[in-house]
């Protein structure tokens, strides 16, 4: 099943709002870079300052000689402030931009999103073939779709504005991922698409966040977890297994490569890499 010649491996951080946060992350990446990421991406806040932020961290891996990847969206920004900003990426030498609609932020009701296949639009338009686009895609379909074939039909729709691949929001259960490779094939998507791996690090987070965002964790991990009660540990241990088999099982059926969701922090990472006996 070997479809790709090259798979692609790359690394997600998120802007940390003190310097604290920044001086733990330069600490993570350089441990992360020793694996030879194809590119790091950095997610995008809604909000004005958060938003600099990731300027700030995307710079920095761009000097550190690692291929940085802003992830982007329009928020309440003007077209003349995403055109300012991607032109401030493109004189800085980026080429991978991952492209969203991003949610209302707290605070901000009344926003009109733009949904992601119009900045990919946007982008293509102002600024021709220069990024790679990448996309999100959901597995376990978007929480706000109408349906799972509306969900592909504007993937695809993604895809037809001018987008290269997409990362797919984080799954436990590998069997959405491939039924959802193949729905994708039958409606005309043959970019890659890349499975996004979340690891075990703060399960009542990851409970939290997986309630609001597409992706659902089983009952057998949710219960296993429970029953180590405050035994982080175990906790961790326990998740850097199940991912590990999870990306080993991915792996052996010719998958593109695969997208971590670091939270910032490299020991999962590099135990799950280490487990995959990934090349460094
Ligand atoms: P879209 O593709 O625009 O889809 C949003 C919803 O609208 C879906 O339900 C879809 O079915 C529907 N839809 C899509 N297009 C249309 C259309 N033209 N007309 C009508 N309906 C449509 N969030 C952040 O805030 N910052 C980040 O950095 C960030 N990074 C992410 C990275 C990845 C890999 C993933 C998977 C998600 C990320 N998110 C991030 C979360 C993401 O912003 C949210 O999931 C958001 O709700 C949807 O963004 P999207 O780009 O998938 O939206």
């Amino acid at each position: 099943m070997a479809k790709y010649k090259e798979r692609c491996f790359s690394f997600e951080f998120f802007p940390p709002k003190s310097e604290e946060g920044n001086k733990k992350l330069r600490d993570v990446r350089s441990q992360l870079a020793t694996l030879n990421p194809h590119f790091c991406s950095v997610t995008y806040g809604a909000s004005g300052s958060t938003r600099e932020h990731t300027k700030g961290v995307v710079k920095e891996i761009h000097e550190s000689g690692i291929a940085a990847a802003p992830h982007l969206s329009f928020g309440a920004d003007s077209e003349e402030k995403i055109a300012e900003i991607l032109n401030d990426y493109k004189d800085i030498g980026i080429t991978r931009l991952v492209a969203l609609r991003g949610d209302v932020p707290s605070g901000m009701g009344g926003v009109k999103l733009v949904y992601a296949n119009e900045l990919v639009e946007f982008i293509r338009a102002k600024t021709g073939d220069h990024f790679e686009i990448y996309v999100a895609a959901y597995p376990e379909i978007h929480p706000q779709a109408t349906n799972y074939d509306t969900d592909i039909h504007y993937l695809k729709a993604k895809f037809d504005a001018g987008a290269n691949s997409a990362i797919t929001q984080y799954f436990y259960n590998i069997d959405a991922y491939f039924y959802f490779i193949e729905q994708c094939d039958k409606i005309g998507i043959s970019a890659p698409i890349y499975p996004g791996i979340m690891p075990i690090i703060n399960f009542n987070n990851l409970i939290r966040f997986s309630d609001n965002c597409g992706a659902e964790i089983p009952r057998w991990i949710r219960q296993r977890i429970e029953g180590y009660e405050d035994d982080n540990n175990s906790i961790q241990q326990f998740g850097i297994e199940i991912v590990s088999k999870m990306c080993e099982k991915l792996l052996a059926n010719g998958i593109p490569g695969l997208h971590f969701y670091t939270m910032n922090q490299a020991h999962a990472i590099k135990a799950i890499w280490d487990n995959l006996g990934l090349k460094q």
